[in-house]
């Protein structure tokens, strides 16, 4: 690597940790003057983040098909690169500069790591159990109750559910909701859905030498935007991937798996109801659209077995409210100080995590947002002051 690629790099990365990681992602903000302060206000404007992504890009890029294969990434939290703040430019960013990792075993390998930490350290772990409310006494949450009423008293609550289903369904105390009343969830803005096709192959595919592959909408921007419009999409973009190229374990040895994702819109804002006959329509317009990929032709024939998850899926399977897959909106008026807490502003012991939480979605700001979590309980606890994690 040359000098000067190198000294870019690690400006970049420094600009990444000292400019966005430390300030913004690494902390909650339970007053006002934790945002509305001399420091962050200066951070706020180095990051020039008012704009959109896709204004911030098109101004620096003027060929249409990069300037798509930069903006499009803000579809990875569930957002519009119109409506995006500028500030998930970082997401290409990270992507360029650091490469995209893969976890042998897949994600399931990490919640299983998490698993046995979690165990090591003395945790009890209860799966197939439903949380039916966080149990609260003037305004101090108590502990919680079971599906099947049993009830677990307790010294603080975390509740890692969805925080706008967990604010209309699990708490139930007024007060304790504060601003989140049932109005104000409903109004908030949501990110799209998916939809994922899982396909089993009969074959290797060897004739197809990447793993990760995007296949654009012939008109992106109309794309992108009938997602957030609710309509049914008719020429979908979307992500193609063979884990099974980077760890064989992931298939029988001769056969090959395939993963297709494309956005759709959440179950609120989409104009249609989604039923077994949408899930056949999205289904056949991958297979369809796949066929054309060089390499891919005879997909159809070759699956032996196959299986999607929908926007219904996601509602009725995780809790995720509307469907939205990532959440809440990531946008400038739900972002930092402006989106929900960790720490319940009316209820103590009570704290969220999770993607509907600052710092927002994906696996690595949800376990930011796991620390800021417990961060936040061992300052009410034990007085112990937030320390930034070193990367
Ligand atoms: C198709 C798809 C692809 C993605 N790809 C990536 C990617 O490549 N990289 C990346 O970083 N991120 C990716 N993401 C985003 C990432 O998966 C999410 O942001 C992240 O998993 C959210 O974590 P969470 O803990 O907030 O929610 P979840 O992972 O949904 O966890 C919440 C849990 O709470 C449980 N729960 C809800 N209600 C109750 C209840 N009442 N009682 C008991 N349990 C309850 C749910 O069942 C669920 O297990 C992807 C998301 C989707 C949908």
């Amino acid at each position: 690597m040359s000098f000067c690629i190198k000294k870019l790099v690690s400006l970049l990365f420094q600009a990444t940790t000292s400019n966005i990681i430390e300030p913004f992602l690494q902390r909650g903000f339970r007053k006002a003057s934790d945002f509305y302060n001399p420091n962050m206000l200066l951070q706020t404007l180095r990051l020039k983040t008012f704009n959109s992504a896709d204004s911030m890009i098109n101004h620096f890029i003027t060929n249409p098909r990069l300037r798509q294969v930069l903006s499009f990434q803000t579809l990875y939290i569930g957002i519009s690169p119109k409506t995006g703040p500028s500030l998930y430019t970082i997401i290409p960013m990270i992507e360029w500069l650091y490469g995209v990792w893969f976890i042998k075993g897949g994600m399931y390998a990490m919640a299983s790591g998490m698993k046995r930490l979690f165990l090591e350290l003395g945790g009890q772990i209860c799966c197939q159990k439903t949380v039916e409310e966080v149990l609260i006494a003037d305004q101090v949450a108590k502990g919680i109750k079971l599906a099947d009423q049993t009830v677990i008293q307790s010294d603080f609550v975390i509740v890692n559910a969805d925080f706008p289903y967990a604010m209309k369904h699990l708490v139930t105390d007024k007060k304790a909701k504060g601003k989140y009343t049932d109005d104000k969830i409903d109004q908030m803005s949501y990110s799209c859905s998916c939809f994922v096709l899982y396909l089993g192959l009969n074959r290797k595919y060897d004739q197809v030498k990447n793993v990760h592959n995007f296949v654009f909408s012939n008109d992106l921007d109309d794309n992108i935007s009938a997602i957030f419009e609710g309509k049914l999409l008719e020429d979908p973009s979307f992500y193609v991937y063979m884990a099974s190229k980077l760890d064989p374990s992931l298939a029988p040895s001769d056969k090959d798996g395939v993963y297709l994702l494309t956005p759709v819109p959440d179950l609120e804002t989409a104009q249609y109801d989604w039923t077994d006959k949408t899930t056949t329509y999205y289904r056949q317009r991958l297979v369809d659209g796949l066929k054309k990929v060089p390499g891919f032709e005879t997909v159809e024939e070759d699956i032996v077995c196959e299986t999607a998850m929908t926007p219904p899926d996601f509602l009725k399977r995780f809790n995720a409210y509307r469907g939205a897959c990532f959440g809440l909106q990531p946008t400038l008026t739900q972002s930092n100080h402006l989106t929900p807490q960790s720490k319940a502003k009316n209820c103590e012991r009570l704290y969220f995590t999770g993607s509907s939480t600052h710092p927002g979605a994906g696996v690595p700001i949800v376990l930011l947002s796991a620390k800021i979590a417990v961060d936040e309980l061992l300052l009410d606890d034990l007085g112990i002051e937030p320390q930034p994690l070193s990367i």
